[in-house]
């Protein structure tokens, strides 16, 4: 038994379920109940909220936010392996958790809960950023979810945090501090997982801001800021000449000089950019 259920060590409950980590499926475990209940914490006070976790794998944080409290845990696993060891926790915690067997990619399981929304998880690094991307670009601001609580590989962690100028600066960390506070809040060695990855991996606590910290349009400056970094060495007025035939003109608007990189651009002057080229439609 566990020092927080009355479960099996995860170590026997992945011997039972013949649990063999699937690198395809980027399977790295953490075993750890005592760390998983800490990084469950870090989402804040779970017992008034409704939690998603993508790729519960064989429950480790999700017995650690049922643990914390959590009013109702849904989980959504692509592999089927896992679905007995998931139900076992379904059925020491009644009513309070959810499996779906399926991709993340493909289902929308925030239509499924009830606000407050907060999604916690150490996310399959191979779908990580494209499941990010889409939970920080919703059309509409504030989004369905109060907060995210995501285990990355440390460089993308210090992608989402980076400051203009520095090398991990671009599209992540523009998304990412446009609507929403993120903090790394810890740092794990490959050692805490199991099969260990070959680096070191750290926790984001991502809190959804009221409103966007500057106006403007979610998909042009997404277009704008996918573009600018797509080339981030080239001068803003070549590798934005694409994007309008205008550009020098919109760029100085903004305040930007047109021989500038993206990677010293700020995010204020990216949303300014945005709204000179929105405005220019008209
Ligand atoms: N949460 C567990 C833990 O912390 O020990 C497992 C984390 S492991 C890094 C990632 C999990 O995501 C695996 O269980 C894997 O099978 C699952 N997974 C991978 N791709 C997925 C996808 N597209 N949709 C849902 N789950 C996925």
């Amino acid at each position: 038994m566990s020092q927080i259920d009355g479960l099996p060590p995860l170590r026997d409950v992945i011997a039972t379920h013949q649990l063999s980590a699937k690198k395809s499926l980027g399977q790295n475990f953490l075993l750890d109940l005592n760390l998983t209940a800490k990084i469950a914490r870090m989402a804040g006070d779970l017992t008034q909220a409704d939690v998603l976790e993508v790729g519960p794998g064989p429950g480790g944080l999700t017995r650690g936010l049922l643990a914390e409290g959590a009013r109702k845990v849904l989980a959504i696993e692509k592999d089927a392996r896992c679905m007995a060891a998931l139900a076992e926790i379904e059925a020491a915690y009644p009513g309070r958790l959810e499996v779906i067997n399926a991709d993340a990619l493909e289902v929308d399981p925030l239509a499924h809960l009830t606000p407050p929304i907060k999604i916690a998880a150490n996310l399959p690094y191979n779908v990580g950023t494209e499941l990010l991307v889409r939970w920080l670009t919703p059309t509409d601001w504030p989004p369905v979810w109060e907060s995210l609580t995501l285990m990355f590989q440390r460089e993308v962690a210090q992608r989402i945090v980076a400051d203009p100028g520095s090398k991990a600066y671009g599209r992540l960390a523009i998304l990412s501090q446009w609507r929403t506070d993120p903090r790394i809040v810890m740092d794990l060695p490959p050692e805490a997982f199991t099969p260990a990855p070959k680096v070191w991996s750290a926790v984001v606590h991502i809190k959804a801001l009221p409103e966007p910290r500057f106006p403007a349009n979610p998909a042009t400056l997404s277009r704008v800021v996918a573009t600018a970094f797509n080339q981030r060495r080239k001068m803003l007025r070549s590798s934005l000449k694409g994007v309008s035939l205008d550009i020098e003109a919109h760029l100085t608007a903004a305040g930007i000089p047109p021989t500038e990189r993206a990677e010293q651009v700020s995010l204020e002057a990216f949303c300014a950019l945005a709204r000179s080229l929105d405005s220019a439609k008209g």
